[in-house]
């Protein structure tokens, strides 16, 4: 059954996000927003899959299930059948020895990648087959409520208007280093507007996303909620607690281009910095699995 208020939630998301961004285009009009608002759809939809369907996959280095535990396959089997999927997800490995998961998308389908530090530390008899279980709850409830296409929806504009900006405001300073060279005061005024505009998209995309991590944090409890269904909430609670004392012991030297954090830091974290947190602090969401019950 079609979920309205998620579809609607994730449409706002986006309207807002939007109209922060385009402020400098359009004065905040409104109505320039509404007439145009098609154009707008249109373009985040394409920008959305694009980076949904084809960035991602590329950017998230995985390599073949090839030594995974036999028993994984056949969980991630039961786990999909359970959540009403007509075929498991593809499973994939990253290279990191913290214990992390993410489900993507790929124009040839969806994939569930673990990494190589949930595999050691399930070996060592840190984390139970049940841990892993709840673990692949939580990922197959990303994948069946479309989460990755979604959270492409919510952060798709910001993003391009961050690197739009960020463009910006490294051709600013050459172009006007151009005009000192060539003495011409038009060329110089043109840098020094690059490096202004940039400067408000930058602090408007950065704005904008404060709405958009807000919703890709309520994408998690929404995850764990489905995924508690499909194991139970004392499991899907128990297993992020693990997996937190765990990734405390774990320094990763690898730079991952992996979004699903499982372990944001709870500690000393300015209400700043948690403002642009992808995941919410776990013991929130253990607190959020729990009061349910
Ligand atoms: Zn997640």
């Amino acid at each position: 059954m079609v979920d309205w208020k998620r579809i609607v939630y994730v449409a706002v998301v986006f309207l807002c996000c939007s109209f922060i961004v385009l402020l400098p285009f359009t004065f905040g009009n409104l109505m320039w927003f509404i007439v145009n608002l098609p154009w707008i759809i249109l373009f985040g939809l394409v920008v959305s899959a694009f980076s949904c369907f084809v960035l991602a996959p590329c950017f998230i280095k995985t390599s073949k299930a090839s030594n995974v535990p036999h028993e994984f396959i056949q969980v991630l089997e039961d786990v999909s059948l359970r959540a009403g999927l007509k075929k498991a997800p593809k499973l994939r490995v990253v290279n990191s020895p913290e214990v992390n998961a993410i489900a993507y998308s790929s124009i040839f389908g969806s994939r569930v990648a673990i990494t190589s530090g949930l595999i050691e530390q399930y070996t060592l008899g840190k984390l139970s087959i049940d841990d892993v279980k709840a673990i692949f709850a939580h990922e197959i409830s990303h994948i069946k409520s479309f989460h990755p296409f979604k959270g492409a929806i919510a952060t798709s504009i910001v993003s391009v208007t961050d690197v739009f900006s960020s463009l910006l405001i490294v051709a600013g300073p050459l172009i006007i280093a151009e005009g000192y060279r060539r003495e011409s005061f038009l060329v110089t005024l043109m840098g020094l507007c690059c490096l202004g505009f940039g400067g408000i998209l930058k602090i408007l995309s950065k704005v904008a996303s404060i709405i958009s991590f807000h919703y890709l944090r309520s994408l998690e409890y929404e995850a764990d909620a489905d995924g508690a269904k499909i194991v139970t909430r004392e499991q899907m609670a128990s297993m992020l607690k693990k997996i937190e004392e765990i990734n405390r012991g774990i320094t990763s030297q690898t730079k991952l281009f992996m979004p699903e954090k499982w372990t944001v830091p709870t500690k000393n974290r300015s209400w700043f910095e948690r403002l642009f947190d992808t995941h919410p602090p776990t013991e929130k969401r253990i607190r959020k699995l729990l009061e349910s019950i």
